[in-house]
């Protein structure tokens, strides 16, 4: 079996699990948090105004310019919406179009280890390489092994794959490891696609998009996606921005892909992407608070929780349970606990240095969650 179709099966054998066993699933990061009133308002109003055919290629004018203003406000990052933003369908297609538009046989993409699981398969579709450098584990964390990342370029190395906040380890880079990356990309003249879908999802510190770094506007894509910011992840609208030499290559690949989606979504999106401040401090809060509520009933339970500084995943280390395998205690826990989770290992390319982890999903609403730590409380004392 390729890994491609061995990843699919841990999760449809996970949620089949939870379904099975009447577990809380904390497994997918699908969260069930309301959406913004006004952005489902938008849609309805979109579509029963007739907007139903396809949008421009590059995405409704609408959006491409509430994206431009969007990077401008956020992070003072300047696009011109007309050649420097591309709507997608989903973060998840313009990741594909990016692999596929810019690399090919023969070419490396480097990435970090763990990774969404979208990254080892548009590499494959590209016909590229893919050249894992793994994150460390360091205290209660993860870090950027940024000599490691270095010696990993080669001169076939096209791409840095970047994703921060990450997905699943909850890491957000730091200035210096944002600084030593940007340097690096600048020496070795690489390309960034950088995955930022949770860029307002950060609990501590801030989200830096790496593009605005010294040097590197000009060879970085960056992509985000309403799915995440406003709890729509089955409306599949996603954005890339970045210099217009690389925005035009993922367009012509994009245009063979999907062409074009989601018309009236993008109209609604464009509308409230202006508003999205308030909103998504309110989402953080939220989070925040979920977050706190897993991490420490994980604790309580003798899972020992790692730090998740963004996104929607924690990560726990089972060895206090005297488990070592990840992949066999998610298989067990349904039956043991009545909580689905799913192995950290499903997300490694490489050797995996730690086994042991297990990724938590906090982005359910409250009651399953305290129904999770209570779960995981009477299994720990049985
Ligand atoms: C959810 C997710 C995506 C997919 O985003 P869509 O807009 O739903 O396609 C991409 N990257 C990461 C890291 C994610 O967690």
């Amino acid at each position: 079996m390729s890994r491609a179709s061995s990843e699919t099966s841990i999760f449809t054998e996970m949620t089949e699990l939870a379904r099975r066993t009447g577990a809380v699933n904390l497994g997918q990061g699908v969260p069930d948090l309301d959406s913004p009133p006004a952005l489902l308002a938008g849609v309805s109003a979109a579509v029963l105004a007739g907007r139903n055919q396809y949008p421009p290629a590059a995405g409704h004018p609408a959006l491409r310019a509430a994206v431009a203003a969007h990077q401008r406000a956020h992070y003072g990052l300047d696009f011109a919406p007309e050649a420097e933003v591309l709507v997608t369908t989903g973060a998840t297609e313009a990741l594909a179009a990016a692999c596929l538009a810019l690399t090919g046989p023969g070419d490396e993409i480097l990435t970090l280890d763990p990774a969404y699981d979208a990254y080892p398969a548009d590499a494959r579709l590209s016909g590229a390489r893919l050249v894992s450098v793994p994150l460390t584990l360091d205290g209660d964390g993860f870090a950027l092994d940024a000599d490691a990342l270095a010696a990993a370029v080669t001169p076939r190395t096209r791409l840095l794959l970047l994703n921060s906040p990450h997905n699943p380890a909850g890491k957000v880079l730091d200035d210096a490891e944002l600084a030593a990356v940007a340097e690096l990309c600048r020496e070795r003249d690489l390309t960034v696609v950088t995955d930022e879908v949770y860029e307002h999802l950060v609990y501590d510190g801030r989200h830096r998009p790496i593009a605005t770094l010294p040097g590197m506007r000009e060879r970085t894509l960056t992509i985000s996606s309403a799915g995440k910011t406003f709890n729509v992840t089955g409306w599949k609208v996603g954005w890339i921005t970045g210099p217009a030499r690389l925005v035009a290559a993922v367009a012509s690949v994009k245009q063979w892909l999907t062409y074009a989606s989601g018309t009236p979504y993008q109209e609604a999106i464009a509308l409230m992407l202006g508003e999205v401040g308030p909103w998504a401090a309110g989402l953080r809060a939220t989070l925040r608070a979920h977050r706190d509520l897993l991490t420490a009933g994980l604790a309580e339970a003798g899972l020992r929780p790692l730090r998740a500084e963004a996104g929607y995943f924690v990560q726990a280390d089972i060895r206090g349970w005297g488990a070592a395998d990840g992949l066999r205690f998610c298989r067990e826990l349904p039956e043991r606990a009545g909580v689905v989770a799913i192995p950290t290992s499903a997300f490694r390319q490489g050797e995996d240095p730690a086994p042991w982890l297990v990724r938590f999903s906090f982005c359910r609403r409250a009651e399953p969650l305290r129904e999770a730590v209570e779960r995981l409380a009477k299994a720990a004392s049985q």
